[in-house]
């Protein structure tokens, strides 16, 4: 045996603040922020405010592997908790504060949070469930002195004080790299939230992945702003990756409207960010009504649902914006697939691009796929044989924290184990990974899959249409048939029979749903899908004019 003789160097997160500081140091990472007004500093002010924050969590007695929860937007101070919290050995734990404080609570007991830091926007749910946490010993307020709540219903320590006392002389500890670095819970649509722990690790070799140029293909010359939440799987990743490449960031704060974000991505030379498909509507919503042109945007990533095609053909043939469709969930930091094109598709024109782009994308380095039926037989890569889609990587999840649901993996014929996505995907020759749905959300009328996202797309690319959602209702002689949800854009006029004429010639007859309601809104999870589950409860006892 012959051990290779480079150096044992860990991968800790800390190394990329260090790094960003000594060749970025001068980069700047800008914020709007809860109080209203626009923040600027660089990274080397960042190390320096992270590194007073790690003597101060360490000075309130947070010790190695202790959980720090955030409550929090995407702005600096939360940025420098990245730091401050995983490089000095303890665990950073984002929270998703749009969940219900009864889900919250139970969620800060679970992980056993030590002190939560928030936003004062969350401050009336830090009253109403701190009595309930049993584990937290300090609430920090993340602002400054002058705008601390007068009246505290809750004892406060104050963000600015801890900073303000605390020497910037700290050393970042070394330790082994697979040490917790952060923990996220999954959303718990389905029973209790799952929390997936993260490994610095993981961390960074999702962070190498991420900066890779048919990924976000992140730069020293790139600005970045992260529209997906940093307690939405870490940013996708975001924060970690921008001072890897050294990119500037700006952070958006709470207001996510498009108003407000095309503000900031225009005053601040925006080139690049990434956001859920719902967040985007509302930006291009704000852009087509007003006659907008992006300046400086050259791409941007669309992930978390299915991206709809006329999204991608407004971004890139109107506005010159080049859409990453992306692919990945908590469970895998979250990065699996993102759509780049071969140099094949360079060739073949735009039409040929936009009809790849539908798909979910190809595998990046570090992630292995397959598709497997209902017997766990693999299906074969020929675009059309759909099943199950599993996973492994060095940065896809193990086990979940606390053991909780049991063993998730599967074991393949070599004894390779796998973690089952719970996506329903077919895979093309080119390796181009196409969700159909999730497998809950299929709808499955005699015997045949229909798939809702295909439908969805459809439906959303009709002028009148601002959201559509498509799920299964009950039939007496098919099981399920589609019954497709429409939200209108405000103003427009369109009717039943029109939308399901506008389906002819785009999918089989037998797929087109059975029948169309209008909704005032359709209900959004705390990640900004839109809750199937929440509709199919809804219209559990629909009865479709077909049965
Ligand atoms: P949660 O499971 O809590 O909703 P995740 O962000 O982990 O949060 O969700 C992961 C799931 O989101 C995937 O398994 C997949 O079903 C869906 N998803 C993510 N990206 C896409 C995409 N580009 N197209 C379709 N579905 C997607």
């Amino acid at each position: 045996m012959l051990h290779g003789l480079m150096m044992d160097v860990p991968l800790l997160i800390s190394s990329l603040i260090e790094h960003a500081d000594r060749h970025h140091g001068d980069v700047e990472i800008v914020s709007r922020r809860v109080e209203g007004d626009i923040h600027r500093y660089t990274y080397r002010d960042m190390h320096r405010r992270a590194r007073q924050m790690a003597n101060a969590l360490a000075a309130l007695g947070v010790a190695l592997s202790d959980r720090v929860a955030t409550l929090a937007w995407n702005g600096y101070r939360h940025h420098e908790l990245y730091f401050a919290v995983s490089g000095s050995g303890a665990v950073l734990h984002t929270i998703n504060p749009r969940l219900h404080p009864e889900q919250i609570a139970w969620i800060v007991n679970h992980a056993e949070d030590r002190l939560l830091f928030f936003d004062l926007t969350f401050l009336r749910i830090v009253e109403a469930i701190a009595p309930h946490c049993r584990t937290v010993r300090h609430f920090v307020a993340m602002a400054d002195r002058d705008r601390m709540p007068a009246q505290e219903r809750v004892e406060l320590l104050c963000y600015e004080d801890l900073v303000d006392r605390h020497s910037d002389r700290y050393a970042w500890p070394t330790f082994d790299e697979r040490l917790a670095s952060s923990l996220c819970y999954t959303s718990g649509t389905t029973g209790n939230p799952k929390g997936v722990l993260y490994s610095h690790r993981s961390t960074l070799l999702h962070a190498y992945a991420a900066v890779s140029p048919d990924a976000l293909g992140m730069s020293a010359t790139d600005t970045v702003l992260p529209v997906v939440p940093m307690f939405h799987v870490n940013a996708w990743g975001i924060p970690y990756a921008a001072p890897m490449a050294g990119a500037k960031i700006v952070f958006p704060g709470p207001n996510l409207d498009g108003k407000s974000l095309y503000e900031l991505f225009e005053a601040e030379g925006v080139t690049c960010s990434a956001g859920v498909p719902t967040v985007w509507q509302g930006l291009l919503a704000h852009v087509e009504a007003h006659g907008l042109r992006f300046s400086t945007m050259k791409r941007t990533v669309i992930g978390g649902s299915a991206c709809p095609p006329a999204m991608t053909r407004l971004f890139e043939d109107k506005y010159g914006v080049h859409v990453l469709h992306a692919w990945g969930m908590t469970e895998m930091s979250p990065l699996g697939t993102v759509c780049s094109y071969k140099p094949k598709h360079l060739a073949q024109g735009v039409e040929a691009q936009r009809a790849v782009q539908v798909k979910q994308g190809r595998a990046i380095f570090g992630v292995d796929m397959r598709v497997v039926g209902e017997d766990g037989g693999e299906l074969p890569w020929d675009g059309k044989a759909f099943g199950s889609l599993l996973v492994r990587g060095p940065w896809v999840l193990r086990e979940y924290y606390k053991g909780e649901g049991g063993n998730p993996l599967r074991a393949d014929e070599r004894g390779r184990e796998w973690f089952p996505t719970g996506d329903v995907v077919t895979i093309d020759p080119d390796g181009y990974m196409h969700i159909t749905d999730r497998t809950k959300d299929v709808i499955k009328s005699g015997g045949e899959w229909i798939s809702s996202i295909e439908l969805e797309n459809i439906a959303v690319a009709h002028p009148a249409v601002a959201m559509a959602a498509c799920i299964a209702a009950p039939h007496p002689k098919w099981d399920e048939r589609p019954l497709l949800v429409v939200v209108k854009k405000p103003g427009a006029t369109v009717t039943r029979e029109e939308l399901l004429a506008f389906y002819e010639g785009k999918v089989a007859k037998w797929q087109v749903p059975d029948d169309v309601v209008f909704v005032d809104s359709i209900p959004l999870g705390a990640t900004g899908k839109m809750l199937k589950n929440k509709l199919r409860e809804q219209f559990r006892n629909y009865r479709l004019p077909t049965a």
